[in-house]
């Protein structure tokens, strides 16, 4: 009897540890990409303007840069319900919002926000200047239908409901710190004062926004590093990231320096103005994601940096180096593997494992990835068109801010130490 007790129990034990996955740490990243087309389709174009409640007392408004609400309803009582609806489907699951709301008497409102078929991804940023956010007291926020899962869209609640003190002075409630085209204009202004920094149009959005692009250079070197950001419009984090980046690289440091002597630098830092300025959840007025576009380029935000590409490489210019600057739900990194790439991508993985030796407290998983044709995605483009080494840099939606900047500060070091052995 003991002895079948104790072959049972072995062939339990035997059986559970098969069944014993390894435990994964942290965002393992997304899967393949699919082959989707980008023949622009049809964009719903939100209506701007002010919702005006209770005898005239109490406002909202979608009517800014990057505002994003598509209705409101008053229940009675100082509630109300938000509609939060994207630019078109199917679409990525980052349901972006942006709105304002006042009050000719202070009160306190809820305000119940709903997101058509999606849930609730972003947690709620307020501010009254529109420049300085705080995310909102926990206290006025509740989850309601919380996920089931452990990560991802699966965790966060279906609806919630969250209480603002409003008064004359608007509050802006939203998804992630805005910074629409003319923030992000004025940022790249203020570093254009820079006798080394100009900035020039090298293109317009489908609805003529402006393509910003960025150069960095004291005199032409013919060896130069690519950024690209915000193809996505509410992936501020990778945004903020990249700006501490490049404001590294365009630097006074005798490492900045130095860089400069051997290596010009061309950014965009906003490829989807259209997108941004009009609140989308992801796509560009094409109703498209701009990153799956670096194949066919049936759109004008990705036709203009095609262009520049060639143009610059038939000026005889190197790409050495490629970045574009993304958030998703966890800090990743996304290189192209080094047995697609050889020697020449190493350079990606040595900068990787540099930031992380500078950045412990904080683990990065990497997914390099073997696939890239079609290219679709910038990263493939920029390394088979233009053999640049290149990355996709993924931030968290929700890494604190002040080390995105430490992060982003760290990797232009990082890249300067390496470009400079590598000359
Ligand atoms: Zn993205």
């Amino acid at each position: 009897m003991r002895k079948l007790f104790y072959s049972v129990l072995l062939i339990i034990t035997i059986i559970s540890c098969k069944n014993q996955k390894p435990v994964a740490k942290g965002y393992q990243g997304q899967g393949k990409n699919a082959v989707v087309s980008t023949v622009s389709k049809p964009v719903q174009k939100q209506w701007k303007g002010i919702w005006t409640f209770d005898n005239e007392t109490t406002f909202f408004s979608n009517d800014f840069e990057s505002g994003r609400l598509n209705g409101i309803t008053s229940d009675g009582n100082n509630h109300y319900t938000a509609l939060i609806t994207a630019e078109n489907t199917p679409v990525n699951v980052s349901p972006w919002y942006a709105f304002k709301v006042w009050s000719k008497t202070p009160k306190t409102i809820t305000i119940k926000m709903t997101y058509q078929d999606s849930r609730s991804r972003y947690y709620p940023k307020i501010s009254t200047d529109g420049q300085n956010f705080t995310p909102l007291d926990s206290a006025n926020f509740t989850g309601i239908n919380k996920g089931t899962g452990d990560f991802g869209i699966k965790a966060v609640p279906e609806i919630v409901e969250i209480k603002i003190n409003s008064s004359e002075e608007p509050t802006y409630i939203t998804a992630q710190e805005l910074y629409g085209s003319t923030r992000v204009k004025n940022w790249i202004d203020s570093l254009s004062t820079k006798p080394f920094i100009s900035t020039y149009e090298i293109g317009k959005s489908r609805e003529k926004r402006a393509m910003n692009l960025m150069e960095v250079s004291n005199g032409e070197h013919k060896k130069a590093v690519m950024v690209i950001s915000r193809q996505h419009p509410p992936e501020v984090t990778g945004f903020l990231a990249m700006k501490s980046f490049i404001e590294t690289l365009s630097g006074d440091s005798p490492k900045a320096q130095k860089f400069r002597d051997n290596y010009d630098l061309f950014v965009v830092p906003l490829m989807n103005p259209d997108g941004v300025d009009n609140g989308n959840w992801r796509h560009n007025m094409g109703g498209i994601d701009l990153n799956r576009d670096w194949q066919d380029f049936n759109q004008p935000e990705t036709r203009s940096v095609r262009d520049f590409l060639i143009k610059k490489e038939s000026e005889g210019y190197e790409f050495v180096f490629g970045a574009d600057f993304h958030s998703t739900w966890d800090d990743i990194y996304y290189p192209i593997d080094t047995t697609i790439t050889g020697k020449k991508g190493k350079i990606v993985f040595d900068w990787i494992n540099n930031i992380a030796e500078r950045l412990p407290q904080k683990h990065t998983n990497v997914k390099p990835s073997k696939d890239i044709k079609p290219t679709m995605v910038s990263r493939n483009y920029f390394y088979v068109n233009h053999g640049m080494p290149a990355i996709v840099f993924e931030l968290g939606d929700n890494t604190p801010r002040d080390f995105l900047k430490e992060k982003g500060k760290v990797a232009a070091e990082e890249l300067m130490d390496l470009l400079d052995n590598q000359n």
